[in-house]
């Protein structure tokens, strides 16, 4: 579907003005040729382009293309796939609450994103319907963690914290900040690069509280921080507020060193460190974008010796079945001796084999 398609029909000059969330809007866009099989995907999984993203497709199979804009091969779930990938739903204890790690909690305080991309781990619950907690869920999420003092950080996830109401978010954050036990504050989002305009000076204003906050912004591809991204990185960071990168190693959006570096680059020219790059969770209908973990070590293994160390992140995967996250290389050492960037082997001075 709309492999053939060599032109956004967006690009004619003017911006696009609206978030397409219909296969008649993406066909009528020009992003999709088949707009029945559109149609098939878009009724079991969310859809939404923001104008940002638009503005960024050229081709439907590049790499911000691949990342939103829905295909058939959705429909077709692989033996190893699964629901909830990384067993959110085993580890809640109470709705909205994920309690994985014993001094971390997550709380998704809502289920809707900006832009639902294709291999989204929590693909199955997020959506434009996928909800808001209730005043009522919320509270008992806040008692929650409030009645657990090992809890040293809460994780605003979802969804995606950023689409709540300036007031909304600032208050939640004011609640949380509130608790004692609770150290640290973080916030994991897609906004400031699908829809920049959603950061405005509230918004920043609003992540403005005591306890130390953090915000944890998804990007995938260098592209994604244009001016108007940078420029709502920027507002957070006037708050004082350190902003790290995630990303996922995607086959066709960033399965090559020069992407990667190219990505990672444009997060610190943008003050945003890399922090994970994870491997693809797998989510139902996602196997198109799988990179095998071997060729992201090697990927990696690439960029180190050439970028500064501030420019690489952790590769992680998130063991399926909710056992955690771990970082999975690339390897150095076999603990006697160390492989350098270049692929030289030293032996390493009080290494296993040492007296
Ligand atoms: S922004 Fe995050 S939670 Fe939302 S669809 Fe993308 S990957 Fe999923």
């Amino acid at each position: 579907m709309g492999a053939h398609i060599t032109a956004n029909a967006m690009l004619d000059g003017s911006p696009p003005a609206r978030t397409l969330r219909t296969a008649d809007a993406l066909a009528a866009a020009g992003l999709v040729a088949d707009r029945d099989a559109a149609a098939a995907v878009e009724a079991r999984y969310a859809v939404a382009i923001t104008p940002a993203m638009q503005a960024l497709i050229a081709h439907p199979d590049d790499p911000i293309g691949r990342q939103f804009i829905p295909h058939p091969a959705e429909l077709v779930t692989a033996p190893h796939e699964r629901a909830d990938p990384i067993g959110d739903d085993a580890l809640s204890p109470v709705k909205g609450i994920v309690h994985r790690y014993p001094d971390r909690a997550l709380l998704k305080p809502l289920l809707v994103c900006p832009v639902y991309c294709r291999f989204c781990f929590r693909r199955a619950h997020v959506g434009p319907d996928g909800g808001v907690l209730t005043a009522a869920e919320l509270d008992t999420a806040l008692d929650w963690l409030r009645a657990h003092p090992a809890i040293r950080e809460v994780i605003l996830s979802g969804g995606d914290p950023f689409v709540l109401a300036p007031r909304r978010l600032g208050a939640l954050l004011g609640a949380l900040s509130a608790i004692p036990h609770v150290e640290l504050l973080r916030i994991h989002t897609r906004v400031p690069v699908a829809d920049p305009g959603r950061v405005t000076e509230s918004l920043a204003a609003a992540l403005d509280v005591e306890k130390p906050l953090w915000l944890v912004v998804h990007a995938n591809h260098a592209s994604e921080f244009t001016p108007a991204a940078r420029a709502a990185l920027r507002r957070v960071q006037a708050r004082g507020v350190p902003v790290l990168g995630q990303s996922v190693l995607l086959r066709g959006v960033n399965d090559s060193a020069a992407a990667l570096e190219a990505l990672f680059r444009a997060m610190l020219a943008a003050r945003v460190k890399p922090y994970y790059l994870h491997q693809l969770d797998p989510a139902p209908g996602t196997a198109r974008f799988a990179v095998p973990i071997a060729e992201g070590r090697r990927l990696l293994a690439a960029l180190r010796g050439r970028v500064s160390g501030l420019a690489l992140p952790t590769y992680v995967l998130d063991i399926p079945g909710g056992h955690g996250k771990v970082p999975v290389g690339p390897v150095y050492t076999d603990c006697e001796t160390v492989r350098d960037p270049w692929g030289g082997r030293h032996p390493v001075a009080g290494g296993e084999g040492a007296e």
